[in-house]
Protein backbone atom coordinates (compact mmCIF):
# COMPACT_ATOMS: atom_id res chain seq x y z
CA UNK A 1 0.00 0.00 0.00
CA UNK A 2 1.86 2.81 -1.11
CA UNK A 3 0.28 5.98 1.05
CA UNK A 4 -0.66 5.73 5.01
CA UNK A 5 -3.77 5.79 6.12
CA UNK A 6 -4.24 7.69 9.57
CA UNK A 7 -7.17 6.04 12.13
CA UNK A 8 -8.44 8.18 15.06
CA UNK A 9 -9.75 6.22 18.17
CA UNK A 10 -11.76 9.61 20.64
CA UNK A 11 -13.80 8.88 23.49
CA UNK A 12 -16.94 10.36 24.98
CA UNK A 13 -19.21 10.04 27.83
CA UNK A 14 -16.46 8.27 30.17
CA UNK A 15 -12.84 7.44 31.15
CA UNK A 16 -11.77 4.32 31.19
CA UNK A 17 -13.59 2.71 28.41
CA UNK A 18 -10.64 0.88 26.77
CA UNK A 19 -10.01 3.45 23.91
CA UNK A 20 -6.48 1.50 23.86
CA UNK A 21 -7.74 -2.09 23.60
CA UNK A 22 -10.39 -0.94 20.84
CA UNK A 23 -7.23 0.72 18.85
CA UNK A 24 -5.33 -2.37 19.31
CA UNK A 25 -8.25 -4.58 18.54
CA UNK A 26 -8.66 -2.65 15.12
CA UNK A 27 -4.99 -2.60 14.77
CA UNK A 28 -4.54 -6.54 15.66
CA UNK A 29 -7.51 -6.83 12.53
CA UNK A 30 -6.17 -4.66 10.14
CA UNK A 31 -2.65 -6.50 10.77
CA UNK A 32 -3.95 -9.97 10.18
CA UNK A 33 -5.03 -8.70 6.75
CA UNK A 34 -1.58 -8.24 5.59
CA UNK A 35 -1.05 -4.60 6.79
CA UNK A 36 1.92 -3.09 8.80
CA UNK A 37 -0.16 -1.10 11.28
CA UNK A 38 1.33 0.71 14.43
CA UNK A 39 -0.55 2.68 17.28
CA UNK A 40 0.18 5.86 18.29
CA UNK A 41 -1.47 7.24 22.33
CA UNK A 42 -1.49 11.41 22.35
CA UNK A 43 -1.84 12.14 26.24
CA UNK A 44 -3.50 15.56 27.30
CA UNK A 45 -1.39 16.36 30.64
CA UNK A 46 1.83 18.93 30.64
CA UNK A 47 4.96 15.80 31.91
CA UNK A 48 7.12 15.53 29.32
CA UNK A 49 6.51 11.65 29.46
CA UNK A 50 5.09 9.39 32.39
CA UNK A 51 8.37 8.64 33.81
CA UNK A 52 7.89 11.10 36.76
CA UNK A 53 4.65 10.01 37.61
CA UNK A 54 3.60 8.38 40.67
CA UNK A 55 2.13 4.86 39.61
CA UNK A 56 -1.03 5.83 41.68
CA UNK A 57 -1.63 8.51 39.26
CA UNK A 58 -1.40 6.59 36.03
CA UNK A 59 -0.39 2.80 36.75
CA UNK A 60 2.57 1.69 35.17
CA UNK A 61 4.83 3.49 33.69
CA UNK A 62 5.68 1.07 30.20
CA UNK A 63 9.64 1.30 28.62
CA UNK A 64 9.88 0.56 25.19
CA UNK A 65 13.22 -0.89 23.04
CA UNK A 66 14.71 2.71 22.90
CA UNK A 67 14.26 3.58 26.19
CA UNK A 68 10.36 6.17 26.00
CA UNK A 69 9.16 5.81 29.04
CA UNK A 70 5.64 6.19 28.14
CA UNK A 71 1.69 5.61 28.68
CA UNK A 72 0.67 1.77 29.96
CA UNK A 73 -1.39 1.48 26.65
CA UNK A 74 1.74 0.99 24.59
CA UNK A 75 2.24 -2.31 26.51
CA UNK A 76 -1.35 -3.24 25.15
CA UNK A 77 -0.37 -2.13 21.58
CA UNK A 78 2.69 -5.02 21.85
CA UNK A 79 1.00 -7.49 23.61
CA UNK A 80 -1.91 -7.18 20.72
CA UNK A 81 0.07 -6.69 17.38
CA UNK A 82 3.87 -8.33 18.43
CA UNK A 83 6.06 -5.09 17.13
CA UNK A 84 7.82 -2.75 19.42
CA UNK A 85 6.91 0.39 19.23
CA UNK A 86 9.02 3.51 19.85
CA UNK A 87 9.03 7.01 21.69
CA UNK A 88 7.17 7.95 18.76
CA UNK A 89 4.45 6.43 19.71
CA UNK A 90 3.60 8.28 22.72
CA UNK A 91 3.77 12.06 22.47
CA UNK A 92 2.35 14.46 25.77
CA UNK A 93 0.93 17.69 25.89
CA UNK A 94 4.47 18.56 27.24
CA UNK A 95 6.33 17.06 24.84
CA UNK A 96 4.42 19.34 21.92
CA UNK A 97 5.32 22.46 24.19
CA UNK A 98 8.51 21.78 24.57
CA UNK A 99 9.38 21.06 21.14
CA UNK A 100 7.41 24.50 20.03
CA UNK A 101 8.97 26.40 22.58
CA UNK A 102 12.60 24.89 21.53
CA UNK A 103 12.09 26.09 18.13
CA UNK A 104 10.28 29.27 18.85
CA UNK A 105 13.78 29.98 21.22
CA UNK A 106 16.19 29.04 17.94
CA UNK A 107 14.15 31.16 16.02
CA UNK A 108 12.35 28.80 13.93
CA UNK A 109 9.25 31.24 14.19
CA UNK A 110 11.21 34.64 13.96
CA UNK A 111 8.51 37.43 13.61
CA UNK A 112 5.79 35.66 14.32
CA UNK A 113 3.34 35.34 17.20
CA UNK A 114 3.61 31.52 18.34
CA UNK A 115 0.17 30.37 19.01
CA UNK A 116 -2.07 27.40 20.16
CA UNK A 117 -3.09 27.34 16.41
CA UNK A 118 -1.64 26.64 14.12
CA UNK A 119 2.23 26.34 15.69
CA UNK A 120 0.86 23.54 18.74
CA UNK A 121 -1.82 21.78 16.27
CA UNK A 122 0.90 21.79 13.50
CA UNK A 123 3.33 20.23 16.25
CA UNK A 124 0.97 17.56 16.90
CA UNK A 125 -0.15 17.25 12.95
CA UNK A 126 3.69 16.37 12.66
CA UNK A 127 3.94 13.98 15.53
CA UNK A 128 0.96 12.05 13.86
CA UNK A 129 2.38 11.90 10.52
CA UNK A 130 5.82 11.08 11.79
CA UNK A 131 4.71 7.30 11.83
CA UNK A 132 3.61 6.91 8.15
CA UNK A 133 6.25 9.29 6.92
CA UNK A 134 9.46 8.65 8.60
CA UNK A 135 8.69 4.46 9.44
CA UNK A 136 6.38 3.97 6.71
CA UNK A 137 3.23 2.14 8.34
CA UNK A 138 0.33 1.04 6.16
CA UNK A 139 -1.99 2.61 9.25
CA UNK A 140 -0.94 4.38 11.58
CA UNK A 141 -3.90 4.30 14.48
CA UNK A 142 -3.59 7.60 16.99
CA UNK A 143 -5.68 6.69 20.35
CA UNK A 144 -6.41 10.52 21.74
CA UNK A 145 -6.41 9.85 25.53
CA UNK A 146 -9.09 11.63 27.43
CA UNK A 147 -12.67 12.27 26.99
CA UNK A 148 -14.31 15.00 24.00
CA UNK A 149 -15.19 17.73 25.79
CA UNK A 150 -11.85 18.12 27.91
CA UNK A 151 -10.03 21.28 27.81
CA UNK A 152 -6.79 19.85 27.93
CA UNK A 153 -7.73 17.46 24.48
CA UNK A 154 -8.76 20.50 22.71
CA UNK A 155 -5.58 21.11 20.41
CA UNK A 156 -5.73 17.49 19.80
CA UNK A 157 -9.44 17.03 18.14
CA UNK A 158 -8.25 20.18 16.24
CA UNK A 159 -5.76 18.68 14.43
CA UNK A 160 -7.87 15.84 13.93
CA UNK A 161 -10.06 17.99 12.45
CA UNK A 162 -7.53 19.99 10.55
CA UNK A 163 -5.73 16.24 9.79
CA UNK A 164 -9.28 14.95 8.40
CA UNK A 165 -9.78 17.56 6.12
CA UNK A 166 -6.53 16.92 4.32
CA UNK A 167 -5.89 13.87 4.18
CA UNK A 168 -9.59 13.21 3.13
CA UNK A 169 -10.51 9.36 2.11
CA UNK A 170 -7.18 8.47 3.78
CA UNK A 171 -8.45 9.29 7.06
CA UNK A 172 -11.06 7.86 9.46
CA UNK A 173 -12.67 8.67 12.96
CA UNK A 174 -13.39 6.01 15.28
CA UNK A 175 -15.52 7.08 18.52
CA UNK A 176 -16.10 5.23 21.37
CA UNK A 177 -18.65 5.91 23.86
CA UNK A 178 -20.96 4.03 26.44
CA UNK A 179 -24.26 3.37 26.54
CA UNK A 180 -25.61 2.86 30.21
CA UNK A 181 -28.03 0.54 31.60
CA UNK A 182 -30.54 1.84 33.67
CA UNK A 183 -31.47 -0.66 36.41
CA UNK A 184 -34.49 0.70 37.51
CA UNK A 185 -36.32 1.17 34.54
CA UNK A 186 -34.48 -1.47 32.80
CA UNK A 187 -33.49 -0.16 29.75
CA UNK A 188 -30.18 1.12 27.88
CA UNK A 189 -29.70 4.70 27.59
CA UNK A 190 -28.42 6.29 24.18
CA UNK A 191 -28.58 9.90 25.35
CA UNK A 192 -24.77 10.16 26.80
CA UNK A 193 -23.75 9.19 23.15
CA UNK A 194 -25.77 11.70 21.07
CA UNK A 195 -24.55 14.15 23.35
CA UNK A 196 -21.12 13.04 22.86
CA UNK A 197 -21.31 13.02 19.21
CA UNK A 198 -22.78 16.32 19.26
CA UNK A 199 -19.85 17.42 21.07
CA UNK A 200 -17.55 16.38 18.47
CA UNK A 201 -19.53 17.56 15.74
CA UNK A 202 -19.27 21.16 17.37
CA UNK A 203 -15.51 20.99 17.19
CA UNK A 204 -15.63 19.86 13.72
CA UNK A 205 -15.52 16.05 13.34
CA UNK A 206 -17.98 13.80 11.95
CA UNK A 207 -17.26 10.16 13.26
CA UNK A 208 -17.08 7.58 11.14
CA UNK A 209 -17.56 4.80 13.07
CA UNK A 210 -19.54 4.91 16.40
CA UNK A 211 -18.36 1.97 19.28
CA UNK A 212 -20.79 1.83 21.96
CA UNK A 213 -19.36 -0.12 25.16
CA UNK A 214 -22.35 -1.90 27.10
CA UNK A 215 -23.01 -4.54 29.24
CA UNK A 216 -26.14 -5.88 27.53
CA UNK A 217 -26.90 -6.91 24.33
CA UNK A 218 -27.75 -3.43 21.65
CA UNK A 219 -30.76 -4.18 19.52
CA UNK A 220 -30.94 -3.11 16.05
CA UNK A 221 -33.32 -0.69 16.94
CA UNK A 222 -30.81 0.83 19.34
CA UNK A 223 -28.29 0.82 16.62
CA UNK A 224 -30.57 2.58 13.90
CA UNK A 225 -31.66 5.28 16.50
CA UNK A 226 -27.82 6.33 17.06
CA UNK A 227 -26.96 6.20 13.66
CA UNK A 228 -30.43 8.53 13.11
CA UNK A 229 -29.01 10.91 15.28
CA UNK A 230 -25.39 10.81 14.17
CA UNK A 231 -25.33 10.82 10.68
CA UNK A 232 -24.09 7.31 10.28
CA UNK A 233 -25.25 4.23 8.53
CA UNK A 234 -26.40 1.69 11.57
CA UNK A 235 -23.91 -0.62 10.01
CA UNK A 236 -20.95 1.50 11.40
CA UNK A 237 -22.74 1.43 14.86
CA UNK A 238 -21.22 -1.39 16.57
CA UNK A 239 -21.65 -2.61 20.07
CA UNK A 240 -18.31 -3.56 22.53
CA UNK A 241 -19.84 -5.59 24.85
CA UNK A 242 -18.22 -6.41 28.27
CA UNK A 243 -16.13 -10.07 27.82
CA UNK A 244 -14.15 -11.62 30.39
CA UNK A 245 -10.94 -11.08 28.95
CA UNK A 246 -9.49 -7.90 26.91
CA UNK A 247 -7.90 -10.56 24.35
CA UNK A 248 -11.28 -11.36 23.47
CA UNK A 249 -11.98 -7.91 21.94
CA UNK A 250 -10.01 -8.56 18.80
CA UNK A 251 -12.90 -11.29 18.29
CA UNK A 252 -15.83 -9.60 19.14
CA UNK A 253 -14.68 -6.64 17.06
CA UNK A 254 -14.12 -8.85 13.83
CA UNK A 255 -17.63 -9.48 14.30
CA UNK A 256 -18.97 -6.39 14.65
CA UNK A 257 -16.94 -6.06 11.43
CA UNK A 258 -15.08 -2.90 12.49
CA UNK A 259 -12.17 -3.55 10.42
CA UNK A 260 -14.48 -3.83 7.83
CA UNK A 261 -16.53 -0.94 8.58
CA UNK A 262 -13.08 1.16 8.83
CA UNK A 263 -11.89 -0.27 4.79
CA UNK A 264 -14.25 0.86 3.26
CA UNK A 265 -14.35 4.25 4.86
CA UNK A 266 -10.78 4.18 3.08
CA UNK A 267 -12.14 3.14 -0.02
CA UNK A 268 -9.92 -0.54 0.64
CA UNK A 269 -10.22 -3.66 -0.97
CA UNK A 270 -12.50 -5.66 1.62
CA UNK A 271 -10.77 -9.11 1.43
CA UNK A 272 -11.67 -12.28 3.13
CA UNK A 273 -11.83 -12.52 6.83
CA UNK A 274 -8.69 -13.48 8.74
CA UNK A 275 -9.25 -16.83 10.67
CA UNK A 276 -7.21 -15.01 13.67
CA UNK A 277 -5.95 -19.07 14.44
CA UNK A 278 -2.84 -18.62 16.91
CA UNK A 279 -5.07 -16.05 18.48
CA UNK A 280 -7.99 -17.85 18.79
CA UNK A 281 -5.78 -20.80 19.57
CA UNK A 282 -4.55 -18.70 22.80
CA UNK A 283 -8.11 -17.90 23.77
CA UNK A 284 -9.11 -21.79 23.76
CA UNK A 285 -6.04 -22.30 25.91
CA UNK A 286 -7.35 -19.42 28.51
CA UNK A 287 -10.52 -20.48 28.70
CA UNK A 288 -10.30 -24.27 29.16
CA UNK A 289 -7.35 -24.34 31.44
CA UNK A 290 -8.83 -26.52 34.49
CA UNK A 291 -5.88 -26.49 36.75
CA UNK A 292 -4.77 -22.94 38.38
CA UNK A 293 -1.52 -22.03 39.38
CA UNK A 294 -1.09 -19.23 42.30
CA UNK A 295 1.14 -16.90 42.46
CA UNK A 296 1.81 -14.35 44.60
CA UNK A 297 2.63 -10.66 43.42
CA UNK A 298 4.69 -8.90 46.39
CA UNK A 299 4.60 -5.05 45.73
CA UNK A 300 3.40 -2.07 47.27
CA UNK A 301 1.40 -0.31 44.62
CA UNK A 302 -0.92 -3.27 45.28
CA UNK A 303 -4.25 -1.02 45.14
CA UNK A 304 -4.42 -0.58 42.00
CA UNK A 305 -3.44 -3.19 39.52
CA UNK A 306 -2.80 -0.86 37.02
CA UNK A 307 0.89 -0.61 38.62
CA UNK A 308 1.48 -4.10 37.49
CA UNK A 309 -0.12 -4.12 34.16
CA UNK A 310 2.69 -5.64 32.00
CA UNK A 311 3.68 -8.61 34.98
CA UNK A 312 0.47 -9.36 35.75
CA UNK A 313 -0.45 -10.22 31.84
CA UNK A 314 3.28 -12.02 31.10
CA UNK A 315 1.74 -14.42 34.05
CA UNK A 316 -1.41 -14.24 32.44
CA UNK A 317 0.34 -15.30 29.48
CA UNK A 318 3.17 -17.80 30.63
CA UNK A 319 -0.37 -19.96 32.36
CA UNK A 320 -1.99 -19.79 29.59
CA UNK A 321 1.00 -21.38 27.50
CA UNK A 322 1.35 -24.11 30.53
CA UNK A 323 -2.07 -25.13 30.41
CA UNK A 324 -2.96 -23.00 34.09
CA UNK A 325 -5.31 -20.34 35.15
CA UNK A 326 -3.04 -17.95 36.69
CA UNK A 327 -4.84 -16.41 40.08
CA UNK A 328 -2.32 -13.69 40.79
CA UNK A 329 -2.78 -12.58 44.49
CA UNK A 330 -1.74 -8.88 44.83
CA UNK A 331 -0.28 -8.94 48.48
CA UNK A 332 1.09 -5.72 50.22
CA UNK A 333 4.58 -5.38 51.12
CA UNK A 334 3.86 -2.73 53.97
CA UNK A 335 1.62 -5.43 55.28
CA UNK A 336 4.92 -8.42 55.31
CA UNK A 337 7.45 -9.35 58.04
CA UNK A 338 8.88 -12.41 59.17
CA UNK A 339 6.73 -13.16 61.75
CA UNK A 340 3.46 -13.44 59.20
CA UNK A 341 5.38 -14.49 56.09
CA UNK A 342 4.65 -18.14 56.18
CA UNK A 343 0.83 -17.56 56.63
CA UNK A 344 0.49 -14.64 54.18
CA UNK A 345 2.16 -16.59 51.64
CA UNK A 346 0.91 -19.84 52.52
CA UNK A 347 -0.36 -22.03 49.24
CA UNK A 348 1.16 -20.39 46.64
CA UNK A 349 3.17 -22.27 43.69
CA UNK A 350 5.14 -19.18 42.99
CA UNK A 351 6.34 -15.56 44.58
CA UNK A 352 7.33 -12.35 42.32
CA UNK A 353 8.91 -9.33 43.98
CA UNK A 354 7.97 -6.08 42.26
CA UNK A 355 9.72 -3.55 40.62
CA UNK A 356 9.68 -0.17 42.29
CA UNK A 357 11.30 2.86 43.44
CA UNK A 358 12.22 4.17 47.52
CA UNK A 359 12.27 2.80 51.06
CA UNK A 360 8.47 1.90 51.41
CA UNK A 361 7.30 -1.59 51.76
CA UNK A 362 10.87 -2.84 51.46
CA UNK A 363 11.49 -4.71 54.60
CA UNK A 364 8.28 -6.89 53.97
CA UNK A 365 9.82 -7.52 50.43
CA UNK A 366 12.89 -8.79 52.31
CA UNK A 367 10.53 -10.96 54.66
CA UNK A 368 8.96 -12.58 51.51
CA UNK A 369 12.01 -13.45 49.84
CA UNK A 370 13.33 -15.05 53.04
CA UNK A 371 10.37 -17.22 53.52
CA UNK A 372 10.77 -18.34 49.64
CA UNK A 373 14.42 -18.72 49.72
CA UNK A 374 14.21 -20.67 53.01
CA UNK A 375 11.18 -22.88 51.61
CA UNK A 376 12.35 -23.82 47.98
CA UNK A 377 9.41 -21.98 47.33
CA UNK A 378 10.06 -20.82 43.07
CA UNK A 379 10.82 -16.79 42.91
CA UNK A 380 11.06 -14.52 40.66
CA UNK A 381 12.47 -10.64 41.53
CA UNK A 382 12.44 -7.97 39.24
CA UNK A 383 14.29 -4.86 39.34
CA UNK A 384 13.96 -3.92 42.72
CA UNK A 385 12.88 -7.31 43.37
CA UNK A 386 16.27 -8.64 42.26
CA UNK A 387 18.12 -5.82 44.65
CA UNK A 388 16.05 -6.90 47.42
CA UNK A 389 16.73 -10.51 47.16
CA UNK A 390 20.59 -9.39 47.11
CA UNK A 391 20.60 -7.65 50.43
CA UNK A 392 18.05 -10.23 52.09
CA UNK A 393 21.42 -12.64 50.93
CA UNK A 394 23.52 -10.74 52.06
CA UNK A 395 21.71 -9.91 55.50
CA UNK A 396 21.35 -13.53 56.14
CA UNK A 397 23.35 -15.64 54.25
CA UNK A 398 26.52 -13.22 54.30
CA UNK A 399 25.48 -12.16 57.43
CA UNK A 400 26.22 -8.16 56.43
CA UNK A 401 23.37 -7.27 59.01
CA UNK A 402 23.28 -3.34 57.73
CA UNK A 403 23.62 -4.84 53.90
CA UNK A 404 21.32 -2.25 52.07
CA UNK A 405 20.67 -0.28 48.80
CA UNK A 406 22.18 2.89 48.05
CA UNK A 407 19.13 3.76 47.55
CA UNK A 408 17.37 2.87 50.77
CA UNK A 409 20.13 3.85 52.99
CA UNK A 410 22.99 6.65 52.03
CA UNK A 411 25.57 5.52 54.78
CA UNK A 412 24.99 1.84 54.94
CA UNK A 413 28.53 -0.12 55.15
CA UNK A 414 27.85 -2.90 52.54
CA UNK A 415 26.13 -1.34 49.17
CA UNK A 416 25.75 -4.53 48.06
CA UNK A 417 23.58 -2.37 45.39
CA UNK A 418 25.01 1.02 44.41
CA UNK A 419 24.41 3.52 42.37
CA UNK A 420 25.71 2.91 38.76
CA UNK A 421 28.56 4.96 37.88
CA UNK A 422 27.38 7.27 35.15
CA UNK A 423 24.59 8.10 37.57
CA UNK A 424 26.43 9.86 40.04
CA UNK A 425 26.33 12.89 38.15
CA UNK A 426 22.73 13.22 37.22
CA UNK A 427 20.58 16.03 38.46
CA UNK A 428 17.59 16.11 36.18
CA UNK A 429 14.79 13.31 37.11
CA UNK A 430 13.35 12.88 33.76
CA UNK A 431 14.52 10.33 31.35
CA UNK A 432 17.69 10.02 32.72
CA UNK A 433 17.70 6.39 34.11
CA UNK A 434 19.67 3.33 32.57
CA UNK A 435 16.57 3.25 30.00
CA UNK A 436 15.57 0.52 27.37
CA UNK A 437 17.38 -2.77 26.12
CA UNK A 438 20.54 -3.41 26.51
CA UNK A 439 22.65 -6.64 25.53
CA UNK A 440 22.75 -9.37 28.53
CA UNK A 441 25.30 -12.40 27.94
CA UNK A 442 23.44 -15.66 30.33
CA UNK A 443 26.29 -17.99 31.83
CA UNK A 444 24.79 -21.70 30.46
CA UNK A 445 23.48 -24.04 33.02
CA UNK A 446 21.65 -21.05 34.79
CA UNK A 447 17.62 -21.15 34.99
CA UNK A 448 17.92 -17.94 32.64
CA UNK A 449 20.00 -19.67 29.87
CA UNK A 450 17.68 -22.85 30.18
CA UNK A 451 14.81 -20.40 29.40
CA UNK A 452 15.78 -18.69 26.63
CA UNK A 453 18.08 -21.54 25.00
CA UNK A 454 21.00 -18.97 24.14
CA UNK A 455 23.15 -16.78 25.25
CA UNK A 456 22.91 -13.37 23.49
CA UNK A 457 19.17 -11.81 24.52
CA UNK A 458 18.50 -7.81 24.76
CA UNK A 459 15.92 -6.91 27.81
CA UNK A 460 14.88 -3.51 28.59
CA UNK A 461 15.60 -2.06 31.80
CA UNK A 462 14.56 1.05 34.14
CA UNK A 463 16.68 1.31 36.84
CA UNK A 464 19.62 3.98 38.73
CA UNK A 465 20.96 1.08 41.04
CA UNK A 466 23.28 -1.97 40.40
CA UNK A 467 24.38 -4.92 41.86
CA UNK A 468 27.60 -3.77 43.78
CA UNK A 469 30.55 -5.93 42.08
CA UNK A 470 32.99 -5.53 44.88
CA UNK A 471 30.90 -7.91 46.30
CA UNK A 472 30.67 -10.69 43.51
CA UNK A 473 32.77 -12.80 44.88
CA UNK A 474 31.51 -13.06 48.39
CA UNK A 475 28.25 -13.97 47.08
CA UNK A 476 29.16 -16.53 44.61
CA UNK A 477 31.19 -18.45 47.27
CA UNK A 478 27.87 -18.18 49.29
CA UNK A 479 25.75 -19.79 46.80
CA UNK A 480 24.17 -17.25 45.00
CA UNK A 481 25.56 -16.13 41.75
CA UNK A 482 25.35 -13.96 38.64
CA UNK A 483 23.71 -15.65 35.62
CA UNK A 484 24.06 -12.58 32.94
CA UNK A 485 26.35 -10.02 32.69
CA UNK A 486 26.29 -6.90 30.22
CA UNK A 487 29.24 -7.66 27.87
CA UNK A 488 30.25 -4.32 27.72
CA UNK A 489 30.21 -2.89 31.29
CA UNK A 490 29.98 -6.31 33.47
CA UNK A 491 26.90 -4.71 35.28
CA UNK A 492 25.55 -7.87 36.79
CA UNK A 493 22.36 -8.62 35.25
CA UNK A 494 20.68 -11.83 37.03
CA UNK A 495 21.32 -12.95 40.43
CA UNK A 496 20.06 -17.10 41.10
CA UNK A 497 20.55 -20.14 43.63
CA UNK A 498 21.53 -23.02 41.93
CA UNK A 499 20.78 -24.66 45.01
CA UNK A 500 17.21 -23.82 44.98
CA UNK A 501 13.92 -24.96 42.85
CA UNK A 502 14.14 -21.94 40.68
CA UNK A 503 15.24 -18.48 42.20
CA UNK A 504 16.05 -15.51 39.59
CA UNK A 505 16.54 -12.48 40.07
CA UNK A 506 16.65 -9.72 37.22
CA UNK A 507 17.53 -6.78 37.36
CA UNK A 508 15.42 -5.88 33.71
CA UNK A 509 12.23 -5.70 32.67
CA UNK A 510 11.01 -8.97 30.99
CA UNK A 511 7.61 -8.47 31.04
CA UNK A 512 7.62 -5.27 28.92
CA UNK A 513 8.33 -7.67 26.18
CA UNK A 514 6.14 -10.71 26.41
CA UNK A 515 3.21 -11.01 24.20
CA UNK A 516 -0.18 -13.23 23.55
CA UNK A 517 1.80 -15.03 20.75
CA UNK A 518 5.28 -15.30 22.38
CA UNK A 519 4.83 -15.41 26.01
CA UNK A 520 8.38 -14.36 28.01
CA UNK A 521 10.97 -17.40 28.36
CA UNK A 522 11.50 -16.22 31.97
CA UNK A 523 7.75 -15.98 33.13
CA UNK A 524 7.46 -19.11 31.05
CA UNK A 525 10.39 -20.94 33.09
CA UNK A 526 8.66 -19.30 36.68
CA UNK A 527 5.67 -20.73 35.99
CA UNK A 528 7.10 -24.08 34.81
CA UNK A 529 9.05 -24.00 38.16
CA UNK A 530 5.97 -22.92 39.56
CA UNK A 531 3.70 -26.18 38.58
CA UNK A 532 6.29 -28.83 38.73
CA UNK A 533 5.52 -31.30 41.50
N1 LIG B 1 14.82 1.69 42.42
C1 LIG B 1 15.68 0.74 41.78
C2 LIG B 1 16.70 1.42 40.87
O1 LIG B 1 16.50 2.53 40.46
C3 LIG B 1 14.87 -0.27 41.01
C4 LIG B 1 14.11 0.30 39.85
C5 LIG B 1 13.00 -0.58 39.36
O2 LIG B 1 12.56 -1.49 40.06
N2 LIG B 1 12.50 -0.30 38.16
O3 LIG B 1 17.68 0.84 40.53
Amino acid sequence: MPETRYVFVTGGVASSLGKGIISASLAKLLQSRGYRVTIQKLDPYLNVDPGTLNPYEHGECYVTEDGAETDLDLGHYERFLNVPTSQANNVTTGRIYQNVINKERKGDYLGKTVQIIPHITDEIKRNIKLLGTKHKYDFVITEIGGTVGDIESLPYVEAVRQLKWELGDHAAVVHLTLVPFLNASGELKTKPTQHSVKQLLENGIQPDVLVLRTEHELSQDIRRKVALFCNLDSKAVIQSIDVKTIYEVPVKMQEEGLDEIVLKKLNLPITEKPALKDWKGFLNKLYNAKQTVRIGLVGKYVELADAYKSIIEALHHAATYNNRKAKVELIHSEDLNDTNAAEMLKGLDGVLVAPGFGHRGIEGKLSAIKYVRENNIPFLGICLGMQCAVIEYARNVLKLSDANSREMDNRTNHAVIDLMEDQKNVTDMGGTMRLGAYDCELSEGSNAYKAYGKTDIKERHRHRYEFNNEYLEAFEKAGMVPAGFNPDTGLVEIMEIPKHKWFTGVQYHPEYSSTVLNPHPIFMAFIKAAIEE
